[in-house]
């Protein structure tokens, strides 16, 4: 599978909190935690929210952490994702200019 293909696929998502590390502790934050979301890599969603939780926690190094909903990508948010990254390379394009035009 080439690096296109990966990227038009549907991906799935988590949204999840953690424990507020902050020194000092940020007032904003409800209760003490952060609440993020992220993309789930390899098929993290079939081992269940407690592996998800493991993994999230060890990669980021964040503590207290609680999987809040695990989802994957509906197509639109995907062909949204794919357009921002689209966007972003063809301003770097233009930015450095390779002149690798042609493909699209
Ligand atoms: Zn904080």
């Amino acid at each position: 599978m080439d690096r296109n293909e990966l990227l038009a696929k549907n991906r799935w998502k988590v949204r999840y909190s953690y424990t507020c590390t902050c020194d000092p502790t940020c007032y904003y934050e409800k209760d003490g935690r952060h609440t993020t979301t992220t993309f789930l890599n390899g098929g993290e969603q079939d081992q269940g929210t407690e592996a998800v939780a493991d993994h999230l926690a060890q990669f980021h190094k964040q503590e207290g952490v609680k999987v809040e909903e695990v989802w994957q990508e509906t197509d639109a948010e995907r062909d949204a994702r794919i357009a921002a990254r689209q966007r972003e390379a063809a301003d770097e394009a233009r930015g450095i200019w390779w002149g690798m035009g042609g493909a699209n």
